[in-house]
This record gives structure tokens, C-alpha cells and sequence, in this order.
């Protein structure tokens, strides 16, 4: 019976099985058997048997979420059971209720186990790996950067590989920013399958960035049309994980038209759909103000197409007219967890009205050449 529960264990593919070393105080409590295990994506079950010579009276479960934070969080957990000399209990976190964990992401945890004899055992820590094991994954690392994949050759991975490079030596040219720890691409083969990764995917998902765990996941198909969106997405994602790691402080975050025109800038020349949305508010003289998108943008796609394309102009005004040492500037006063307005005036000596009276000339005069 014991051998057939074993084998399900191992055959079944969504499980993560780890367990670490059994400890025992002196003539105290006695952990025979510890394990988590992760139903990807949706829960995580940390299961325990112990035993004593009197009554176990109080099992506490502790972890810490591996991730970029100000302070490491233990969180702990009182597990419910009858009090016994030999107890087994276990606890579900329930990821539908919390958000859930990416692929690549971490936990260590431990146990605290009293008895009625008022002794207490606390277990070492284990570290629980987070994987999808729906897929088997290949895996490509250059310098900071692994990309996991499991549909296309390697060809595929390479030229998503070599749209990180670029992307990042045009982010340190144009910015200063640098790759601070490493990044995980975890690259599905479609939208559906990168959705059914995620505890509450929304239709539109085609990639997430989860950036205080360092992982970036997209479904990329391996058709070229899909491969050419992938290299751009791939860009797009990398520069928001970047820009965070290097401006990362717990006061301020950035304002969104910077954010996301540093993406954007990385992803290369405007699509039809940007540029098209530009040239309409030109003849409608109807442009948003950088003020309004410093805030963040329309959940809604066709609203939000202007948002983008002139946080994309307004950066590239920046860069090209104040150059990389400027933007670097504005990057590390923004770090120091500086406001909006603070910030450029104190780099470019003008603020968000300021600038958006300088980007709109500037742009208008290049349409009037
Ligand atoms: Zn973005």
C-alpha cells in the first residue's frame, strides 16, 4: 500500500518532492518525516509526522518567500491537530487566496514542534524550488540571464537569447542600467500554456514580469511572426526587470511614462499602431500630458496604445537630446526614492509640465521637417 503511494508520488508529474534532514532533541520531540509539495500553480502542501514520549502540543510551520524586499518576512503558520504522542498533520497554502509563485522562485521553511514536556525542536531549513513540471525544460545561460524553454530548437532560444543581449546593450547605452542579479526567462510555447502557469490569468496575457523574484514568463510560439513579437516582448520585460532592480527602494516608484518608455525604447522603432496613434492626436491636437501619464494607464488596450507611444517619444526626447549620463542621473535620483517633479528638475533643471511643452515642440518640429 505504502510502495503504490510512493510511485504516485513519483509518477505525478506536478509534484515537487523535498525532505529535509530529520531532527531529534534529546528525549524531546522527534520529526520522522517532513515534505512539501507544490501542485503547480495552485497550492503548496507542507506535511510533518512527529513523535515524543508525551504529547506534541504545539507544531508551528515558518517560511520565507525567496524575493527582492526591504526586510525578510518569516511567516508562520499554527497547525491544527489533536494533541498526541505521535501526531501527522500537514497545511495547503492556498494560492488562489494569496497570489501564487512563479517558476524559478524559492522558499526555505522549517518546523518548531513543543511537547507536553515543554520541550521544543526546530528543524533545519529546506529550501523548496518552485517548477512548473507540466514541461521539460531546456535551459541557455549567458552571464546573468538563463532562458528555460521546452517547444523549438535551439536555434529558437538563441535568437531569444540574442534579443537579450541587444536589449541590454542598448539599455546601458542609452541609460547607464545594468543587470544587478540574475533573470529567468521562462519561455511557454503559447499564450494558453503560459495562462494556465498563472493563478489568475487575464485573456490578454502574452507575458507577466514578476520582478522582485527575477523571472520573466511569456508564451512565445515558433513561428517567425510569434518569434519576432517574443524578441520585442522579450526586450520589453528584461528592461522593466532591470530598471526596477537598479532604481529598487521602498519611498517612490517610478512615474509610469518612464517606465514604460525605457521599455518601449528597448523594443526598438514604434509599430504601425503607435505611430498611427500619434499622428491622430497630432491632427486632433488631442496629446495626453506627462503629468496624466506619470499616473498608470488604462487597463484597456485601445485607450492605453497613446499612453505608450508617448511615454516612448517623451524618452527618447531625453536621451537623444540630454544624452546616457542625464538619464543615468534621473535613474539614481529616482533610487534615492526622489518625487517626480524633484527628480527632473534636479537632473534636466524643468519639471513634468516643463517637459511636456519641450517633448511636444520637439516632436511637433519634427513633423513639420
Ligand atoms: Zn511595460
Amino acid at each position: 500500500m505504502k510502495k503504490i503511494a510512493l510511485l504516485t508520488l513519483v509518477i505525478c508529474s506536478l509534484l515537487v518532492l523535498l525532505v529535509p534532514g530529520v531532527a531529534q532533541a534529546a528525549g524531546g520531540p522527534a520529526v520522522s518525516n517532513s515534505s512539501a509539495q507544490m501542485n503547480f500553480p495552485a497550492s503548496l502542501t507542507f506535511n510533518i509526522s512527529v513523535g515524543s514520549d508525551v504529547s506534541i502540543t504545539d507544531i508551528r510551520l515558518h517560511y520565507i518567500v525567496n524575493r527582492l524586499e526591504f526586510a525578510r518576512v518569516v511567516s508562520e503558520v499554527y497547525l491544527t491537530f489533536t494533541p498526541s504522542s505521535k501526531v501527522t498533520t500537514s497545511w495547503v497554502w492556498d494560492m488562489r487566496k494569496t497570489g501564487g509563485m512563479p517558476p524559478g522562485s524559492s522558499l526555505d521553511y522549517w518546523w518548531t514542534v513543543t511537547d507536553a514536556g515543554g520541550k521544543t525542536l526546530e528543524t533545519a531549513p529546506a529550501r523548496l524550488q518552485i517548477k512548473d513540471n507540466r514541461y521539460i525544460w531546456h535551459s541557455l545561460t549567458r552571464g546573468q540571464v538563463t532562458l528555460y524553454w521546452y517547444k523549438g530548437d535551439d536555434a529558437f532560444a538563441g535568437e531569444l537569447m540574442d534579443a537579450v543581449d541587444s536589449a541590454l546593450t542598448n539599455m546601458a547605452a542609452n541609460t547607464g542600467a545594468e543587470i544587478e542579479s540574475p533573470v529567468s526567462f521562462y519561455i511557454y510555447a503559447s499564450s494558453a500554456d503560459l495562462q494556465g502557469s498563472m493563478i489568475f490569468p487575464q485573456d490578454w496575457t502574452g507575458g507577466v514580469s514578476y520582478t522582485e523574484y527575477g523571472v520573466i514568463a511569456i508564451g512565445i510560439g515558433t513561428s517567425q511572426s510569434e518569434i519576432d513579437w517574443g524578441k520585442k516582448t522579450v526586450a520589453h520585460e528584461l528592461t522593466h526587470l532591470v530598471i526596477h532592480q537598479v532604481t529598487f527602494n521602498p519611498y517612490n516608484g517610478l512615474p509610469t511614462w518612464l517606465d514604460e518608455g525605457l521599455a518601449m525604447v528597448s523594443e526598438g522603432a514604434l509599430d504601425a499602431q503607435f505611430t498611427t496613434a500619434l499622428s491622430s492626436a497630432e491632427m486632433k491636437n488631442k496629446f495626453t500630458s506627462v503629468r496624466s501619464i506619470a499616473s498608470p494607464f488604462s487597463a484597456y488596450g485601445g485607450e492605453s496604445v497613446l499612453d505608450y507611444a508617448e511615454s516612448y517619444e517623451v524618452v527618447k526626447y531625453l536621451i537623444d537630446t540630454y544624452g546616457q549620463p542625464k538619464m543615468f542621473e534621473l535613474l539614481s535620483t529616482f533610487e534615492q526614492g526622489s518625487g517626480y517633479d524633484e527628480a527632473l528638475n534636479k537632473v534636466y533643471g524643468f519639471d513634468m509640465d516643463g517637459l511636456n511643452t519641450r517633448w511636444l515642440a520637439s516632436f511637433k518640429g519634427a513633423l513639420v521637417k
